[in-house]
């Protein structure tokens, strides 16, 4: 296979991520690293921006309070949506995947041996399904497969499944191996890893049925849009994703 175009792309994006951070860190005038940026020849300032006029720009820090207020309503409230697509209803992740407690909470036990998904998220899960899916509808409860050994969302979307009295399906195999979708750096290879890389092993059981379907992390979306077609050929009626956290780039197409 050969992987030169992957590269480049990567190169590219790196390159971009590079200008980025050093637009933040530029120490003489952001908008003259704009225009150098853009061509012009260096050295010309605009006395407007914060670094020409810092004294324009006060840093302020809101009380305690406030910054409270805001990081719960991050956490809480504002949560991550999950576009409808072909493949899957619309759905919502807990949390963001980035420096938030929950992320933090994932990480552990998915990367650091913490052990299962801590119960605080099972709680916050169910709470969610409560408010914002149309539990009523929902008839079973599948995980998306590991990509590697464990049961970690398995046994996660089966203690959700048994608050919720909802039956949890064993119906989805992997047919071959992929990778973690946040390990891939560009969508053309997030597609291919998980393209008809499941299977349903008794279909009759998801014929008709409305499901929730269950990941820890929502990467780019093409892992529930993969899982959500397979569920659909084998006769599901409709898929209605939630992750744990989402990651915070913007590949999701
Ligand atoms: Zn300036």
């Amino acid at each position: 296979m050969d992987f030169s175009a992957y590269d480049e792309v990567r190169q590219q994006k790196l390159q971009e991520l590079s200008n980025i951070q050093n637009y933040v860190r530029c120490s003489t005038c952001y908008m003259e690293y704009l225009t150098t940026y853009l061509g012009d020849e260096p050295g010309s300032y605009c006395n407007q921006c914060g670094r020409c006029r810092t004294a324009n720009f006060p840093s302020v820090r809101p009380a305690r309070r406030i910054q409270g207020a805001a990081a719960l309503f991050l956490e809480e409230e504002f949560l991550p949506h999950i576009e409808k697509r072909p493949e899957h209803e619309a759905g919502w992740s807990l949390s963001y995947h980035g420096n938030s407690h929950t992320g933090r909470l994932v990480r552990a036990s998915k990367y650091e041996d913490a052990g299962p998904f801590a119960l605080s998220l099972v709680n916050r899960t169910v709470q969610l399904i409560r408010t914002r899916y149309p539990l009523a509808t929902i008839d079973g409860i599948v995980s998306v497969p590991p990509t590697k050994s464990g049961l970690l969302v398995e046994s996660f979307a089966r203690q959700i499944a048994a608050l919720l009295d909802v039956e949890y399906l064993t119906v989805l195999e992997k047919v071959r191996i992929t990778q973690e979708q946040k390990y891939l750096t560009n969508w053309r290879q997030k597609v291919d890893n998980v393209k008809e890389a499941f299977c349903i092993s008794s279909p009759q059981v998801v014929a008709g049925r409305t499901l929730l379907l269950i990941d820890d992390i929502y990467d780019s979306g093409y892992m529930l849009r993969e899982v959500g077609h397979t569920l659909l050929q084998a006769g599901a009626k409709l898929v209605y994703p939630l992750t744990i956290t989402r990651t915070a780039h913007s590949d999701d197409q």
